[in-house]
């Protein structure tokens, strides 16, 4: 088996108690990586390293634009070695090869380089003030980020995260998930070969509660957290963070609402639909998973959108022509499995889907669902989607807004008035109008109320991880 360690002050490292635990494909449902099993010990020695490279080292003393090279050439070795990253989240998690190497593997290097350009590029505030004077803002890095990232972007979310952090001067400790730690290690390589310095980007592996990743979350010697994952553990994190008064962003779970109206494009929104709930299997914090049709095209839509599903190929996810591979883990898919199971016990039909052969789900569609049953309101985080029909404005808008999530949202229609009016009322941190996942990494992304605190991508990543400064001078 392959052996991923920590990586830590340049150097990867085991656990300096030997331990190990394994990572499972879940498409063969056998272990395929061994993986050092950190906890305080070595989360106290990252995060003194990462402290000395901010505190002595150079890093956060270089340019922008030598730092920027730095960072672009990180994601020149990312592109070089895209498959071996690919395969990686695969074999870990069961995402499509597909999936991982032409979506999230360039996605990971672009943000080095966005990020990169970003901190470069972007001005900052110069106040000419009445009163012969004159005010400027200063941008400077904080200190040592902590970055906690789920499994179900592994890669492509430890670089949206680690990619600021470190364009801005910081410098960083990482815990992936357990169930996704080798693409982590491979990405702290590919960093001390683009000539990082040692101890700037370190990987920190081990479990989350009265682990590895409790005690970064409590560690006194960081500055910032950065964690995405459930709602539940944002909760968690944000009390630990609050101890040390370190300010946290916390991009949480979702409920995605995704509202097709009868003059919408069928098919744009009938091609759309499938890929927000069934990417990724819809392991994804933004998956329509609870899809509103109005009446008058909701069986045309409801038979084009079902025979969408039945198409899809489930399979081994490292076969290119796979579209759906198994869940996660088996803690994961036995959590998806009671909920395709309960759906007549809360009022719904099972239209189309249901489970597979180990660790697969079927691309699921419910219908008949109604508004307080457990799969309009909780996030199943799985290919199961609620079909509900509407009559009116007012109603889907109540209907979409009616959970205490508010990640995202979509909606269909050709009426740019309406498209407007309705993206306005909408409580969410992105409205996608006619698309799903489209991304500018300029504009904020978070969430409302349960999905999240705070705001990442471009200035507001730029806010989060510097420390805004006023010099006022007298001119006269
Ligand atoms: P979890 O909250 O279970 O875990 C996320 C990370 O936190 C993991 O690294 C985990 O470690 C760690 N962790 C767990 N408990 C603690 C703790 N007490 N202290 C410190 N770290 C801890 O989320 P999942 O990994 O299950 O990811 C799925 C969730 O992520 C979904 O709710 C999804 O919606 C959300 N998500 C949100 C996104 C967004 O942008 N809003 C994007 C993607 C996902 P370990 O793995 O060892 O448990």
């Amino acid at each position: 088996m392959e052996f991923f360690g920590h990586v830590i002050d340049g150097a990867e490292v085991k656990s300096a108690s030997g331990e190990t635990f394994a990572s499972v494909d879940p498409y063969t449902r056998e272990p395929w990586a061994e993986v050092a099993l950190g906890g305080a010990g070595e989360v106290d020695r990252a995060v003194t390293a990462a402290r000395r490279a901010f505190d002595e080292g150079p890093w956060p003393r270089l340019s922008r634009a030598e730092r920027g090279r730095l960072l672009h050439r990180l994601a020149d070795l990312i592109v070089a070695d895209t498959d071996r990253l690919a395969l990686a989240d695969t074999r870990d998690m069961g995402k499509p090869i597909a999936q991982s190497r032409g979506k999230d593997v360039p996605r990971a290097a672009d943000n080095f380089r966005f990020f990169a350009d970003h901190a470069r590029l972007t001005p900052a505030e110069a106040l000419p003030m009445d009163s012969g004077h004159h005010a400027y803002t200063r941008y400077d890095p904080v200190g040592v980020a902590a970055a906690i990232a789920p499994w179900n972007f592994p890669l492509m979310l430890e670089t949206w995260k680690i990619a600021p952090a470190l364009a801005w001067g910081n410098t960083v400790v990482l815990k992936p998930a357990e169930d996704t730690p080798a693409s982590a290690t491979i990405l702290a390589r590919l960093a001390l070969e683009a000539g990082l310095p040692p101890g700037v980007l370190n990987v920190v592996h081990g479990y989350g509660p009265g682990s590895a990743g409790q005690a970064l979350t409590e560690h006194p010697g960081i500055d910032r957290i950065t964690f995405t994952g459930e709602s539940a553990t944002g909760r968690v994190i944000s009390a630990a963070a609050a101890k040390h008064l370190v300010p946290v962003s916390l991009e949480l779970g979702g409920k995605g609402a995704n509202a097709v109206f009868a003059d919408a494009d069928l098919g744009n929104a009938v091609d759309w639909s499938l890929k927000a709930i069934f990417t990724n299997a819809g392991q994804v914090c933004l998956a329509g998973s609870r899809l509103y049709v109005q009446r008058p095209v909701f069986e045309e839509f409801l038979a084009r959108f079902t025979a969408g599903a039945e198409a899809m190929r489930l399979g081994d996810p490292k076969q290119e022509s796979t579209d759906l591979g198994p869940l996660a883990s088996e803690t994961h898919y036995r959590k998806v499995r009671g909920y395709v199971e309960t759906v007549a016990g809360e009022g719904g039909t099972v239209h189309s889907g249901g489970l597979g052969d180990g660790w697969f789900v079927r691309p699921t569609i419910v219908t008949g669902m109604p508004a307080t049953g457990r799969h309009q309101r909780e996030e199943i985080f799985g290919p199961v989607v609620t079909v509900t029909p509407f009559d009116a404005e007012d109603e889907v808008v109540a209907l979409m807004n009616g959970t205490r999530y508010g990640l995202n949202a979509m909606l269909f229609t050709e009426n740019l008035s309406r498209a407007h009016r309705v993206s306005a009322r909408l409580r969410a941190g992105t409205v996608w109008v006619n698309c799903f996942f489209i991304r500018d990494l300029r504009a904020p992304f978070g969430g409302v109320g349960d999905s999240g605190v705070g705001r990442e991508g471009g200035t507001f990543s730029r806010e989060f991880f510097t420390e805004p400064k006023a010099v006022v001078m007298q001119i006269s």
